[in-house]
């Protein structure tokens, strides 16, 4: 049974939760694994534009000075985002997380996108899964020498609730890893966008683009693997973006990118999950609704099974707020109460067989 280290939203003279979190890194045994000289990946969300609801950086600061503590190299990172927002590239990126406070006077640690400039670095690790043989691990986090991913715990429309699995798994794939695990129907091309310039045929592994007779790019079909490096590729968005996926399968696609994301960090990995701001969306939207609960407290942990599943069950026997998306505020499952038709479960049922870690865990509080 893994352990999990929970401290709660309180704080005193000379105990805030910025050292509570502190005591959290010592307790969950983070500090044993950064040996001298490794490079750290701190995988964080740097929030949308607009979003509000992301983990504060000056709790990812405390994080980061544990690591240099321990000898250790940390950077901040996390991975492109398939839609057109403001996290779409690198140099986007970049500017949103600054503007969002992570800047190296504030978080002491440099920031690296992970897949790169435009989404292409990416390494391909193997994997055994019922989706997926192979998964597009983001480059920077695949070379870390150890990942400790800090994760908003909040509610998800295609998954039910975000955590540490949703963190790593979606947030680590390159965007093309993205666009395989969003959907499993292929790509085309809009012919009223599409102004022939080529660009996308030099990436299609499998030669499945040609310009045809009106000068327009085509996809074959009966060629095209689904791999999605085209959808990202094109300049002005003429390769259709597809959301598809049922949360089912979603869930399923997350898990075996998280295992091929952990594959060479055995024994090198650590997980926060931050229940404050428990939104009802995630913070890849320009937003942040009300919370739906009272905020909870920080959980650490090295199983990312475990502290996903502490983390559903402290919020579902948290106080519901009124006024917020979540109406029925003594249901007993406050995602479910939000987004009837997702299983959450699905993610943890299939990360345990997946060999990711436990359900079944112990609760131990960090005062
Ligand atoms: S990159 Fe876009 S615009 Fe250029 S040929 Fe391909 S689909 Fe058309
Ligand atoms: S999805 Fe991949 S295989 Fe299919 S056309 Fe686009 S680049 Fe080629």
């Amino acid at each position: 049974m893994a352990k999990v280290y929970f401290s709660d939203i309180r704080a005193e003279k000379k105990r805030s939760l910025l050292d509570k979190t502190e005591a959290l890194f010592d307790k969950a045994g983070f500090g044993d694994f950064v040996e001298k000289g490794d490079m750290v990946a701190v995988k964080v969300h740097f929030g949308e534009r607009g979003n509000s609801a992301f983990v504060s950086p000056i709790f990812i600061r405390r994080i980061v000075d544990k690591i240099k503590a321990c000898g250790g190299r940390p950077f901040l990172t996390d991975a492109g985002t398939l839609y057109v927002g403001s996290r779409a590239n690198a140099v986007d990126h970049l500017i949103t997380a600054i503007e969002n406070g992570f800047d190296y006077s504030v978080v002491g640690a440099p920031l690296v996108i992970a897949d790169g400039l435009n989404g292409k670095d990416y390494f391909e690790v193997k994997i055994n899964g019922k989706h997926f043989d192979k998964t597009k691990i983001a480059s920077a986090a695949y070379l870390a020498d150890c990942l400790i991913a800090v994760s908003h715990f909040k509610g998800h429309e295609l998954t039910g609730f975000g955590g540490t699995l949703k963190n790593i798994g979606m947030g680590l794939g390159c965007r093309s890893a993205k666009q395989e695990m969003h959907s499993d129907v292929l790509p085309e091309v809009d012919p009223k966008i599409c102004t022939g310039c080529k660009r996308c045929i030099g990436w299609c592994s499998v030669c499945a683009i040609e310009i045809n007779a009106i000068g327009k790019a085509e996809i074959d079909h009966k060629k095209c693997i689904g791999c999605g490096e085209c959808t990202v590729t094109c300049p002005l968005s003429a390769v259709a973006i597809h959301w598809e996926a049922e949360p089912d399968v979603i869930q399923e696609k997350i898990v075996e990118y998280a295992v091929g994301v952990l594959k060479n960090k055995v024994n090198k990995v650590g997980f926060f999950n931050f229940m404050m701001n428990v939104t009802p969306d995630c913070d890849c939207w320009g937003w942040s609704d009300a919370p739906i609960v009272k905020d909870v407290g920080i959980l650490a942990s090295t199983d990312p099974i475990s502290i996903d599943q502490a983390s559903v069950d402290l919020i579902n026997s948290a106080q519901g707020m009124k006024d917020t998306r979540l109406k029925d505020l003594s249901a007993k499952d406050k995602f479910r109460a939000i987004f009837p038709s997702v299983d959450w479960n699905i993610q943890l049922t299939y990360g345990e067989k997946m060999g990711l870690g436990k359900k079944a865990y112990e609760l131990i509080e960090v005062e």
